[in-house]
């Protein structure tokens, strides 16, 4: 390029701090494969990486699971936490702690891996099996120490009026959820049974997400399989269903930290990840494997790591 460089006349910080209005992206997941489970991949995108300190949705299945046991072997994770919210059928989670809990529809499963875990999920039985499986990026204040596992069977409940909001994390008009937190985020199961509002923080970007039927998030149409981004500066979220629709709305202070994900890990140096990588492999003491019905998950090595 060549001439001057012709600044517009545009304060952009003033730009970022005033109020917005309107969904600003509208994206669409793609489809991968979770040990035997589809899924759609609503996060990460080349666009948006993360929002809040959420970095990745998978909503897997339906599905109709096989006679057996199915579902996703045991693998390692750092520097993130899981969220499992279950739309049908269930799921055993074991983890290297020792954990074995069954989790059902309207139960949350919160594991924690800071600096290293190992989980499977292991579907039993040969119903339909559908989910939404969420991370969440540790901050640096949290993720070299202990990994932990919550379940909780009860969430609380917001009537917005045209539909309920379930507090899977963080808090909701008055309502909080017992769920660690590591960083200022909410996540949100609203069932929208015709128009509703929803109480926003100015200070928290948002991510709306249709599990299984449209909805219209402050006028644009959204459908199942795409999402909408909203940035900071929104005291409310209109959203408007035709039919009754599933939807889950992600939130948060945008998360400052620059991570560096690859397969199940969220770090920042491409040593961590390589590190992680070689101790998982090789089956040393940070992964322990837990009891499980399936096969350990393996990846070859990230391209940039040497061989070992
Ligand atoms: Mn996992």
């Amino acid at each position: 390029m060549s001439g001057p460089v012709i600044s517009a006349d545009v304060d952009t910080a003033a730009v970022r701090a005033r109020p917005q209005s309107g969904v600003s992206e509208i994206l669409d997941s793609r489809t991968a494969n979770v040990g035997s489970i589809p899924v759609r991949r609503a996060l990460p995108q080349r666009a948006r990486r993360t929002v809040g300190a959420w970095c990745f949705f998978d909503h897997g299945g339906p599905l109709k699971a096989p006679a057996g046991v199915g579902g996703i072997g045991p693998h390692p994770h750092i520097g993130l936490q899981t969220v499992t919210w279950m739309l049908a059928g269930e799921l055993l989670h074991r983890d290297s702690l020792g954990t074995e809990q069954t989790i059902r529809p309207g139960q949350l499963n919160l594991m924690t891996a800071a600096a290293g875990i190992v989980h499977a999920e292991e579907h039993t039985s040969d119903g339909r099996v559908e989910l939404a499986q969420l991370w969440i990026a540790q901050p640096s204040a949290t993720r070299d120490g202990p990994g932990e596992f919550e379940h909780y069977a009860d969430l609380p409940e917001v009537d917005l009026g045209g539909g309920t909001a379930t507090v899977l994390v963080g808090s909701l008009a008055n309502a909080t959820s017992p769920a660690r937190r590591d960083t200022d985020h909410v996540g949100v199961e609203l069932l929208v049974r015709s128009q509703l509002v929803v109480p926003a923080d100015r200070a928290y970007e948002y991510v709306v997400v249709p599990m299984d039927a449209p909805v219209e998030v402050d006028g644009r149409l959204v459908g199942p399989g795409r999402l909408a981004y909203l940035g900071p500066g929104r005291e409310e979220l209109p959203v408007k269903a035709a039919e009754p629709a599933r939807v889950i709305l992600l939130g948060g202070v945008p998360f400052e930290e620059p991570i560096l994900m690859w397969w199940n890990y969220v770090a920042r140096t491409r040593e961590e990840i390589t590190a992680a990588h070689a101790d998982w492999t090789q089956r040393r003491a940070r992964f322990k494997i837990p009891d499980s019905q399936l096969a350990p998950i393996d990846v070859p090595p990230p391209l940039w790591a040497p061989p070992h």
